[in-house]
């Protein structure tokens, strides 16, 4: 886990733009969260599980760079009610995706952040990882592990294996969690 991504971005647009290195981009889904959802598609992931449906993802230098003022812009023509950070592995550029997360706070929506790591292993890995630190601060509801193929499942939404959990980390994902529980 570092910063290196993020750090990548900067030295490569030399301005003080947050540039996040993604996949893709759906301005409307009804599959990543509960209601309408701006979902991103972060490019690069380390976690290599059998049967991801994303391998596209993998390449840390695949995908194409966006500024978060740009995917804000988008978000804001979007009439989502929040953003879904997917991936790939989002905690590879914790630090600019933070900073989005915090944009669309102001505006007042709500974060979803999947993850291949588990909630546990990230909160060991902020300690010394300050972006890891920032994106948690940013997110509402945290779907946490990495997919694995024997533990697949169709019964519980937003999830693709049962070792994955959806973990309230605020208020607002209390909210959420309550959506989804409902
Ligand atoms: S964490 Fe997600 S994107 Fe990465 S390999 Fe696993 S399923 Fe694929």
């Amino acid at each position: 886990m570092s910063d290196r991504l993020s750090q990548n971005h900067r030295l490569k647009t030399g301005s003080d733009e947050k540039m996040i290195r993604i996949s893709g981009i759906i301005e409307e889904s009804i599959v990543d969260g509960p209601s309408l959802r701006f979902v991103v598609f972060t490019q690069g992931c380390v976690h290599n599980c059998k049967g991801c449906h994303n391998p596209e993802t993998h390449s840390l230098e695949g995908g194409y760079l966006m500024g978060v003022s740009e995917i804000v812009k988008a978000y804001k023509n979007s009439g989502a009610a929040g953003i879904t950070i997917s991936g790939g592995e989002p905690f590879l550029q914790g630090e600019a995706l933070a900073f989005l997360g915090e944009e669309i706070h102001k505006l007042g929506g709500n974060v979803i952040t999947y993850t291949g790591y588990t909630h546990m292993e990230l909160s060991k890995l902020q300690m010394n990882t300050p972006s890891v630190k920032k994106l948690l601060q940013e997110t509402d509801l945290l779907v946490d592990g990495p997919f694995i193929l024997d533990e697949r499942t169709v019964d519980r939404p937003f999830i693709g294996s049962a070792n994955q959990k959806i973990i309230s980390l605020s208020k607002k994902g209390d909210s959420l969690l309550h959506l989804i529980r409902a």
